[in-house]
């Protein structure tokens, strides 16, 4: 084909997380990043054995289920099983490196919140993932996650791509809190995934 009628290349977003459970400032952060990086899919990944997690993680089966309640309905997401379903610490270096393999000339996209963006130069084989993926960074409300704001300096061989976000004050950390005291959650996570942690007698006591 010819370099007019080349189809630009595709654009696969990673969003990965505990989602320990999945909440709302997840689904506004997975919407923006679709409609702002004008992604043709993004894939939301749950962590299969967080390496960086001190807190041993809900059975990753609940996990997925409720990840995949959160976004049934949102366009151009995929819940991708492929960390859960891998032996193993779960690297996001493995990801995209999949994903790399399916779609060579795709362009990666690696998504996050400004907490995770912190330890990025902790994260295992971070100069690979930087050459893979571009970096696009969500601001967090400070009063979640308290490290004051990502300087890029910090990586200076990625490329970055803005996100906006407005300031959300929902954690997961927040969640399994008010759940375990008994408080009701139905302003932070969605309906089905408020259903799912009833039914399943979830976070019943904090850990
Ligand atoms: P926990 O409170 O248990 O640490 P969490 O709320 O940070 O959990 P994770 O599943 O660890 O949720 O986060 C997945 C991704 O979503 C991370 O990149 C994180 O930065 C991002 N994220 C979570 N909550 C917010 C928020 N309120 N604003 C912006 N980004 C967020």
């Amino acid at each position: 084909m010819g370099l007019s009628g080349a189809a630009p290349a595709r654009r696969i977003g990673v969003f990965g997380g505990a989602f320990d459970p999945p909440h709302n400032a997840h689904l506004a952060l997975a919407d923006a990043a679709v409609a702002q990086l004008q992604l043709d899919v993004l894939h939301v990944v749950p962590t299969g054995q967080a390496w960086h997690k001190p807190r041993p993680l809900t059975d990753s089966a609940h996990r997925l289920a409720m990840v995949q309640l959160a976004f049934a309905n949102h366009p151009r997401v995929v819940v991708d099983d492929c960390e859960i379903r891998r032996t193993g610490p779960s690297y996001t270096i493995d990801t995209l490196r999949a994903l790399h393999s399916t779609e060579p000339n795709a362009q990666l996209l690696l998504v996050m919140g400004e907490d995770q963006a912190h330890s990025l130069n902790r994260w295992h084989e971070i100069s690979a993932i930087t050459q893979l993926a571009i970096i696009s960074i969500a601001r967090r409300a400070e009063n979640t996650k308290a490290e004051g704001q990502f300087d890029p300096k910090n990586l200076p061989h990625a490329v970055f791509q803005p996100l906006q976000l407005p300031l959300m004050q929902a954690s997961a950390t927040e969640v399994r809190a008010r759940l375990a005291a008994g408080e009701g959650v139905d302003h932070l996570v969605p309906d089905a995934v408020a259903r799912y942690i009833a039914k399943h007698l979830l976070y019943q006591t904090t850990r």
